[in-house]
């Protein structure tokens, strides 16, 4: 059995843990443990907002979300031996909801967990010029499946995985990401939702850091949302149980930390909040190799194998996107990003025939297990990119046919009041 190396009580915030977490990327918080190549550990989660979310039908509370509280971080777990210049081998050994058997209650994890579109006006997301408000989806866990009181009709496997874990920066690395994140901010200070979120310090929490230490964690730590060179906010669906992860060591003890645990997530996690939100337990096996960022010209961006415990689907139905803007009709020169949401666009377009929502919709892709693709980036102008919506999470035949759509009433999702 794993070693319980980072515990949380989840009727309470991560700042009042006996051990409390990080909300910020900074050289300098104080490892929270220290561990042994080859150990197996387990890490305890909370959702990444600290609880702001209710299992209820309301999505007020997303939209007033406090994001700069996020991401609650459990670690860092320092491996002993790690130096920089090193590879953290990380193997995810298993991961789920809180504690098994689950455990019920008010907290995101504790037998549900919620998929968020956040409003254009506080976060927003991939569509957010076609859903600016907010909008929720409940989802109730049973063993690996999920459904959702606000999605009826579907049901499907989770393809359960973290959304972010990773190792801490060095303070040169942290300076080369503020660096350049507020170039990036001031090429357009006032765009709506913004370019990149620089370091702040209001409801910074920096471990048990404290005195100086936790003010220069709170002036110049670097906020979680992206990912970096330091793994970070990836929100790779298939890091899940089984897979492999090398992440570049940046500093001694290499400190892993993370959370953000998704009950599953299509690519992209398409609405910001698109995955199902969960708080849980992960577990570890790590393991070092020596000298690894030089040895395998892993110096920038981890690698991995992905996890071979997924959903099995065969069958999709694949909705095609392109480089051109939908209202306007103008041609993007291989622009992956516009035509990704052309192709979502396209599939929140058809499923409205089956009777859902757009906002219904967009919340589905965000978190069932969807492939995007990008299938061809030479073809000038025109990129193409490609979206597979697995045909057996839905409850009746939604493939084209000479019968046409089965519309039904689908209810609707939580919104705001
Ligand atoms: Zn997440």
């Amino acid at each position: 059995m794993p070693d319980v190396v980072f515990t949380v009580d989840q009727s309470k915030s991560m700042r009042d843990q006996a051990v409390p977490g990080h909300n910020r990327w900074h050289p300098d918080v104080p490892a929270a443990v220290t561990v042994r190549p080859g150990q197996q550990i387990r890490v305890e989660c909370r959702e990444w907002t600290d609880g702001q979310i209710g299992n209820n039908d309301s999505a007020d509370d997303v939209r007033d979300v406090d994001l700069t509280r996020a991401h609650m971080l459990s670690g860092p777990i320092a491996v002993e031996g790690a130096e920089p210049g090193d590879l953290l081998v990380v193997d995810i050994l298993d991961l789920g909801p809180v504690q098994a058997p689950q455990e019920y209650g008010d907290a995101p994890g504790q037998g549900w967990g919620y998929t968020g579109v956040f409003a254009k006006a506080n976060g927003g997301g991939f569509l957010t010029d076609y859903f600016p408000d907010a909008y929720k989806a409940i989802w109730d866990f049973s063993g690996q499946v999920a459904t959702s009181r606000h999605l009826p009709g579907i049901r499907y496997t989770g393809i359960t995985h973290p959304g972010l874990f990773g190792t801490a920066p060095s303070a040169e690395l942290l300076e080369r990401w503020n660096t350049r994140e507020r170039a990036l901010i001031a090429t357009d200070p006032e765009r709506v939702p913004p370019l990149a979120l620089p370091p702040l310090e209001a409801n910074t929490l920096g471990g048990t850091a404290s005195g100086s230490v936790a003010e220069a964690i709170a002036r110049d730590g670097a906020r979680t949302v992206p990912a970096r060179e330091n793994g970070g906010n990836h929100d790779i669906k298939n890091l899940t149980r089984g897979s492999r992860v090398f992440y570049p060591v940046h500093v001694p003890g290499a400190k892993l930390s993370g959370g953000d645990l998704h009950f599953s997530q299509g690519d992209g996690e398409i609405t910001f909040c698109g995955a199902i939100e969960m708080g849980g337990f992960i577990d570890f096996h790590l393991d070092l190799i020596k000298g690894g960022m030089e040895t395998y010209g892993v110096t920038t961006n981890p690698v991995f194998m992905p996890g071979n415990v997924e959903p099995r689907y065969s069958e999709f139905l694949t909705f095609i996107g392109l480089s051109v803007d939908r209202e306007t009709d103008e041609n993007y020169y291989l622009d992956a990003t516009v035509a990704y949401r052309r192709a979502c666009l396209n599939a929140v377009e058809y499923l409205k025939k089956f009777g859902y929502s757009g906002e219904q919709a967009y919340l589905l892709l965000g978190s069932a297990p969807i492939e995007g693709r990008i299938s061809g980036i030479v073809d000038i102008p025109n990129a193409c990119c490609s979206l597979y919506l697995p045909t057996a999470i839905f409850d009746f035949d939604v493939k084209p046919s000479s019968a046409g759509p089965t519309m039904q009433d689908r209810g609707q999702c939580a919104v705001t009041s």
